[in-house]
């Protein structure tokens, strides 16, 4: 069986980034719950929409779709950094999932949850 392929970064290195993506998913999970709240609380306005003019009802659609795509984009980033940490825990964080290259720390920082390199990320958005 082949051997899990290892991250390049040491222990310590590991713990950092772990703790900056506990911080960044506490964020996020304030963000999203916020926006299901607002979400919950736009969707019981909308039950007395009976004596709003058009333009009100309008508002309160595109608030909606607003606070929807909030919430959206914050589930899709939790998932992301969920399984960045998982990846810590195997010890194979920072790893390119396409090459399997050593993403920089520098990249990790600044995306703790990147799992491919500049190079496969740039060719997967050309894609
Ligand atoms: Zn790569």
């Amino acid at each position: 069986m082949a051997k899990a392929p290892k991250s390049a970064f040491t222990a310590p290195e590991l713990r950092e980034f772990g703790k900056l993506i506990d911080a960044e998913l506490a964020d996020l999970q304030r963000e999203y719950d916020a926006a299901l709240i607002a979400l919950d609380d736009l969707q019981h306005n909308r039950l007395d929409t009976a004596g709003d003019d058009p333009a009100d009802a309008g508002n309160k659609t595109f608030e909606r779709e607003q606070e929807m795509s909030i919430a959206n984009n914050r589930l899709h980033l939790i998932t992301q950094l969920q399984r960045a940490r998982v990846r810590i825990d195997e010890g194979s964080y920072g790893l390119c999932e396409n090459c399997g290259k050593t993403i920089p720390k520098t990249r990790l920082r600044a995306f703790p949850s990147a799992t491919l390199c500049v190079d496969c990320k740039a060719r997967e958005e050309r894609r």
